[in-house]
C-alpha cells in the first residue's frame, strides 16, 4: 500500500471522512473537486455534501466528529457559526469571523480556517497575473465571503479597497472590526451601494469584484456601468451565475473573470489542510469548466 493510501485510512481501519456542509448544499462541486485532487495523488477519498438545517450546524458536526470525520468543508449560511464551534482558528478566520474549513483531530478538538481568501488571490495574482499592490479596489457585497477575503486583500497592500453594500451598515460594520484591529490609517471604506447605480456617483477603481449573490437570487446588476468600463472585473459566481462577469465585458471591462479558479484554488488550501498534499489546480479548473460548458 502506498503512503498516500495509508494517510487516507482512519482510526479503526476507515477511511476518512470529509463533508461540505451548507443550506442548500445541491449545487456544491466541492466532492468532484476533492476527488479529482485526491486522484492526482493516486488516491480516493470519502466526501460528501450534506444539507444541514439553520440552526443545526454544532449538532451535525458534533455528529460528523464522533463518527471519525476528519474534515469539513462549510459553506453559505453556516461560516459564523463554524467560527462559533472551532477550538482554535487561523488568522483569516480569525480576523472574518468567519470559517469555511475545519480539521477533527483526534484529541476531540476542532481547527477552523478560512481559505477563501487566498483562493481568491491565487487565481486573481497567479492565475490571472493581476498584480493588486497599489490598485484601487472595489468589493460589492458584505456577506461571508467579502468578509474573508478582507483580510487577506489588504495584505496585499491596495491602494484603496471600497466595500458598498445594500445594507449599509454590513459593509460599515467589516470596516469598523478592521479598523479596530489594525488602525484608523488602513485604506478600507464603506459605500451604499445604491449609490453605485446612479453614473454620477462611480468611483474612480481599477478593480471591481462582485461578491454579491444577486445572481443567485434573480436580482438585476447593482451598479451602473460606468463603474466598471475600463476596470478590471472579477465576478466570484461562475457558471450560469456569473451574470456579473459576462455583463463587465459588455461594458468594456479591459478584463473580467468569474469565480471558478477560485473556488477550485480555496478547495485546494482545504485539501491541503487536511492532507498536507498539496494539488495542482490547473487541470481541475479546466475540467469543471468543460463540464459547465454542457450544463
Ligand atoms: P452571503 O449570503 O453571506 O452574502 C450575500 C451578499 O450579496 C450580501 O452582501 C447581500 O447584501 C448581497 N446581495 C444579495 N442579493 C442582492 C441583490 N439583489 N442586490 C444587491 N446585493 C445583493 O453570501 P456570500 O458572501 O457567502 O457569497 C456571495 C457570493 O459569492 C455568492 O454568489 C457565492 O456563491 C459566491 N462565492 C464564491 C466563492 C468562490 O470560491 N468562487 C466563495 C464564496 C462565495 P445584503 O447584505 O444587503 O443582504
Amino acid at each position: 500500500m502506498s503512503r498516500n493510501k495509508i494517510e487516507s485510512i482512519g482510526k479503526g481501519g476507515r477511511r476518512a471522512q470529509y463533508v461540505v456542509v451548507g443550506h442548500p448544499i445541491a449545487h456544491s462541486r466541492s466532492p468532484e473537486i476533492h476527488q479529482a485532487f485526491a486522484a492526482q495523488f493516486d488516491d480516493s477519498i470519502d466526501y460528501k455534501k450534506v444539507d444541514v438545517a439553520p440552526g443545526e450546524f454544532a449538532a451535525y458536526a458534533d455528529e460528523f466528529a464522533r463518527g471519525g470525520g476528519r474534515g469539513m468543508n462549510v459553506t453559505v449560511p453556516f461560516k459564523g457559526d463554524a467560527y462559533n464551534y472551532v477550538d482554535r482558528c487561523d488568522v483569516h478566520a480569525a480576523a472574518a469571523g468567519a470559517v469555511n474549513t475545519i480539521v477533527f483531530g483526534e484529541d476531540g478538538t476542532s481547527a477552523g480556517y478560512n481559505t477563501d481568501g487566498v483562493g481568491l488571490l491565487n487565481d486573481m495574482q497567479q492565475r490571472h497575473s493581476i498584480n493588486l499592490a497599489g490598485l484601487r479596489i472595489l468589493i460589492i457585497g458584505a456577506g461571508g465571503a467579502t468578509a474573508g477575503v478582507i483580510n487577506p486583500l489588504l495584505n496585499v497592500h491596495p491602494a484603496e479597497l471600497i466595500i458598498a453594500n445594500r445594507t449599509l451598515s454590513r459593509a460599515e460594520n467589516l470596516v469598523e472590526h478592521h479598523k479596530s484591529r489594525l488602525g484608523e490609517d488602513i485604506p478600507l471604506s464603506a459605500l451604499d451601494l445604491a449609490e453605485l447605480g446612479a453614473a454620477k456617483r462611480a468611483p474612480r477603481v481599477d478593480v471591481v469584484i462582485n461578491a454579491t449573490s444577486f445572481a443567485l437570487n434573480g436580482g438585476e446588476i447593482p451598479i451602473a456601468k460606468e463603474c466598471v468600463t475600463g476596470t478590471i472585473c472579477y465576478d466570484m459566481s461562475y457558471g450560469p451565475a456569473a451574470l456579473f462577469q459576462r455583463w463587465a465585458v459588455e461594458q468594456g471591462a479591459v478584463k473580467s473573470f468569474d469565480g471558478l479558479g477560485m473556488l477550485v484554488e480555496q478547495a485546494a488550501q482545504s485539501f491541503y489542510i487536511w492532507r498536507k498534499q498539496m494539488p495542482q489546480t490547473e487541470p481541475v479548473v479546466a475540467a469543471i469548466r468543460a463540464s459547465m460548458s454542457g450544463d
